[in-house]
C-alpha cells in the first residue's frame, strides 16, 4: 500500500534532481550521478583543460582511471565543441610523466582526479536522499514510481543513512520493489515455454537488464562497486609463492 502522500517539504536543488531522477526510472542515485559526471567532464574539457589548477592535480594523480579516461574520449569525439585539443593538452603533460617514469624505472600508481570529485558527489546525493526521506515526499515519490529502484549499493547506504523510522518504510518499499521485479523476471522466463501463447510486455521483456542494474547499479557507480568489491577480494586473497 502507497505511504500517505507528505508534503513535498524543502525543495532544494538536490530535492529536485532527486525527484526527477526517480522519475526517470532505474536508481535515482546512479542517475544523478551520471549526469553530474557528463557535467564535470564535460567542464573539464570544455573549460579547465588549461586551468593550471586543474591540470595540476590530474597530473598529481598520474592521470584518470581506465573508466574515465574513455568517458573523456566519449564526450570529446561526440562534442564537436569540445574536439580533440583539450584532451590531448592534459594527455601530452602524462604522457611526458610516464616516459620519464619508465625512463627512471619508477612505478606510477593512479589516483583519478575523477574518481576522487564524484565520490563526494555522490556521497551527498546518497546522505541528501536518506534525510529527505522523512522530511519530504521523496519516498512517497520513490514508492509511487514502479520504474524506479534503488541498486543494491545506494539502497544500503542511503538506508544507513536514513532516520530510523524512514529506514524501516524504505526496506519495505525496497524489498516490495525488488520482488515485483523478480516476479517480472520468473514470468518472462516462463514465458518462452512452448505452450505459451500469450505476450511478453515490455516491463517483462526488460527485466533481465533491470535486474543487472538493480543488483550492480549503472555507470560510474557500477565500475566502482565492482572494482572495489574486486579490490576487497584480492587483498584476502594470500599470494602463493611462485
Ligand atoms: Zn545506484
Ligand atoms: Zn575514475
Amino acid at each position: 500500500m502507497l505511504s500517505r502522500k507528505p508534503s513535498a517539504g524543502g525543495r532544494d536543488i538536490l530535492y529536485v534532481a532527486l525527484a526527477e531522477a526517480i522519475g526517470e526510472g532505474g536508481c535515482p542515485v546512479c542517475r544523478c550521478v551520471e549526469k553530474a559526471e557528463r557535467n564535470f567532464l564535460w567542464t573539464l574539457l570544455y573549460e579547465h583543460a588549461n586551468d593550471p589548477h586543474v591540470r595540476g592535480k590530474i597530473i598529481e594523480g598520474n592521470g584518470f582511471c581506465g573508466y574515465h579516461f574513455r568517458r573523456l574520449i566519449e564526450i570529446a569525439g561526440g562534442d564537436p565543441l569540445i574536439g580533440g585539443l583539450a584532451p590531448a593538452l592534459i594527455v601530452e603533460n602524462l604522457l611526458l610523466k610516464y616516459v620519464e617514469s619508465a625512463e627512471a624505472d619508477a612505478r606510477l600508481e593512479t589516483s583519478c582526479y575523477a574518481c576522487s570529485e564524484l565520490a563526494k558527489i555522490e556521497e551527498s546525493y546518497v546522505s541528501s536522499f536518506a534525510s529527505r526521506l522523512a522530511t519530504t515526499d521523496l519516498l512517497y515519490l520513490y514508492e509511487s514510481n514502479p520504474k524506479s529502484l534503488l541498486c543494491y549499493r545506494h539502497y544500503l547506504e542511503v538506508r544507513s543513512r536514513a532516520p530510523r523510522e524512514a529506514a524501516r518504510r524504505l526496506k519495505e518499499v525496497q524489498l516490495e520493489k525488488m520482488k515485483r521485479l523478480l516476479g517480472e523476471l520468473r514470468s518472462y522466463i516462463a514465458k518462452h515455454d512452448y505452450r505459451f501463447t500469450g505476450t511478453i510486455t515490455e516491463s517483462e521483456a526488460s527485466s533481465w537488464v533491470k535486474a543487472v542494474e538493480a543488483m550492480k547499479g549503472s555507470g560510474w557507480a557500477s565500475y566502482r562497486f565492482s572494482c572495489a568489491e574486486s579490490a576487497k577480494r584480492a587483498a584476502r586473497k594470500p599470494s602463493r609463492p611462485r
